[in-house]
């Protein structure tokens, strides 16, 4: 079995770590796609597709876990072709899992099986939250697994936050 996870990853956390492990431990193969692969250096989405791959990829070889296959995704801006353009990237999948109400209408419309997995601590383990107690110099590293607080450094994406919260405004 086959099972495709959706998420931007902006940056990968423990929420998403959860979700992963059991989908690994439950799959024969997972595929990840990294949406809005295009976006990076905005508040919202700060990391490059390319940044967020090493965020997952090495928390998850950190866990043993390599049954998976991570496909960054470009916006189309256009629903109603995004999920033949997903199809387009990635092999065949027998089931989504999503929390994304988008997502899940999506992809059932055109026939695939979607779960929902349960949410971890979600008031936490969010990006949102993440990027938000970043920019306030609020503890964040516990909220993400090791690995990501790794990358975060060898990418320098602390100095980087500052830099996009800067404005020529006066
Ligand atoms: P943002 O706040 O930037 O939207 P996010 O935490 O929602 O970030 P996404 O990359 O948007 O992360 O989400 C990818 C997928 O992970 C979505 O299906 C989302 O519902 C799910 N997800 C997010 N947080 C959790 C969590 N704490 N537990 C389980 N699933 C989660
Ligand atoms: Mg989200």
């Amino acid at each position: 079995m086959r099972a495709l996870y959706i998420g931007r990853f902006q940056p990968y956390h423990l929420g998403h770590h959860a979700v992963l492990k059991e989908m690994a431990s439950e799959a024969d193969e997972v595929i990840i796609c990294i949406g809005s692969a295009q976006r990076s250096h905005e508040l919202d989405n700060p990391f490059t597709a390319g940044e967020r791959y090493m965020m997952i990829s090495k928390s998850l070889r950190d866990e043993g876990i390599f049954n998976f296959y991570i496909v960054p995704v470009l916006d189309v801006n256009w629903n109603a072709v995004w999920v033949s353009h997903v199809e387009s990237l990635i092999p065949p999948v027998d089931v989504v899992f999503t929390n994304n109400p988008l997502i899940e209408r999506l992809f059932e419309e055109q026939g695939y099986k979607v779960r929902a997995p349960p949410l971890f601590n979600r008031k936490e383990y969010s990006g949102s939250e993440i990027r938000r107690r970043i920019s306030n110099d609020e503890s964040w590293e516990i909220l993400v697994p090791q690995a990501v607080v790794d990358v975060m450094t060898e990418i320098n994406g602390l100095k980087r936050m500052k830099a996009l919260e800067r404005s020529d405004a006066e």
